[in-house]
């Protein structure tokens, strides 16, 4: 009796195992080297998560949890990478790369999705990376169960607000009258193109969301950098968006910069979690990838004085006006409203996320 018990029992157990965990391999290495093959690979909603510690090695990397900062550190050719379980970026230097599957502790490993992979490790290292999934999964059930979920989310979301997310925004479109700014290809201005984007992004808000929307200016003149910001000052700004484009003397540097202030207390490697100008900036980044922008990084800068300490603060270098690409986009209305478009798209993420 006792023993039909228990073969029962681990039928049950087997059963139960078998519809929360789904194992894979995957081979992975450098571009040009032997693929290692990776068994302990779990796939979760579809995607498949490794042990970091396992695609490490097989990278030729290592790295190592520190418990005290309560981060993972890895040593890559590049210097010290961190992230950390549930955070949404990877650090490298003073750049921060957003995670799109946030790393898990899953059977008491802490795994990192295949993206990751792909995506922030490939930042860290010379060579290209060689990377197979040996099992494939298209996870129907998941995906559903996954939607089901988040509608559910939206629901909830829509009950309890009772508050609008977002009071108000503002925007300093960089520069005006004298201040040129930049001077791109055939002669376009940085402060003629910020303004177009920022008068775009004003419009859009007031049409969909209804919000007050203070530009520090609305048309072509000059300001001090005191009225650049003074837009922010207003008690109902929820955010601060500051527009600027740049220039390089390499023609072929491209891509969209995103800058926010340092943490002000970096002890022992912790990167300040909590930092919602580092929230508002991944929603603007992820945005603005989506809607097809090559976002060269998300870092902190030295930026500037500030009315509120707290304001999730954000500026934005648009792309340089000295590639060819990236001055049509910036110079033409349709690449203004696009990009407009993306960073209403962000914004009004940052504004539902729960913070
Ligand atoms: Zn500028």
């Amino acid at each position: 009796m006792q023993r039909k018990l228990f073969l029962v029992l681990s039928l049950v157990c087997t059963i139960l195992c078998c519809t929360v965990t789904v194992y894979g391999a995957i081979e992975l290495s450098r571009q040009g080297r032997t693929p290692q093959l990776i068994k302990d690979v779990y796939h979760k909603d579809g995607t498949p998560y490794i042990a970091i510690d396992d695609a490490l090695p097989a990278l030729g990397m290592s790295g190592y949890w520190d418990s005290v900062a309560h981060v993972y550190k890895i040593k890559s050719p590049r210097g010290r990478a961190t992230f950390f379980p549930g955070g949404q970026y990877l650090r490298l230097g003073e750049t921060f790369y957003p995670i799109k599957h946030k790393p898990l502790f899953i059977d008491g490993r802490l795994r990192v999705s295949e993206d990751f992979i792909l995506e922030q490790l490939a930042e860290v290292l010379p060579t290209p990376i060689y990377y197979r999934n040996l099992n494939p999964i298209s996870a129907p059930d998941a995906d559903q169960g996954m939607l089901d979920k988040l509608f559910a989310f939206l629901l909830q979301k829509k009950k309890s607000s009772t508050e609008p997310a977002l009071r108000a925004v503002a925007i300093d479109p960089g520069h005006g009258g004298d201040d040129m700014g930049t001077i791109g290809r055939n002669g376009i201005k940085e402060k003629d193109v910020v303004l177009a984007v920022a008068k775009k992004l004003k419009k859009k808000l007031k049409m969909q969301l209804g919000v007050p929307v203070y530009l520090s200016r609305d048309d072509d003149y000059t300001l001090s950098a005191e009225q650049h910001l003074g837009c922010a000052r207003h008690d109902d700004v929820d955010v601060f968006l500051l527009l600027h484009a740049q220039a390089s003397l390499v023609p072929d540097e491209h891509g969209v910069h995103i800058y926010v202030r340092p943490e002000k207390d970096e002890l022992n490697g912790n990167e300040g979690f909590g930092n919602s100008s580092m929230m508002f900036a991944l929603q603007l980044s992820s945005a603005l990838r989506s809607a097809g922008f090559n976002v060269v990084e998300v870092a902190q800068a030295p930026l500037l004085q500030l009315v509120r300490g707290n304001l999730p603060t954000v500026l934005i270098e648009m792309g340089y006006l000295s590639n060819l690409e990236d001055k049509n986009m910036l110079n033409s209305g349709i690449g203004q409203q696009r990009f407009a478009d993306a960073l209403f798209v962000g914004l009004q993420r940052f504004a539902n996320a729960d913070k």
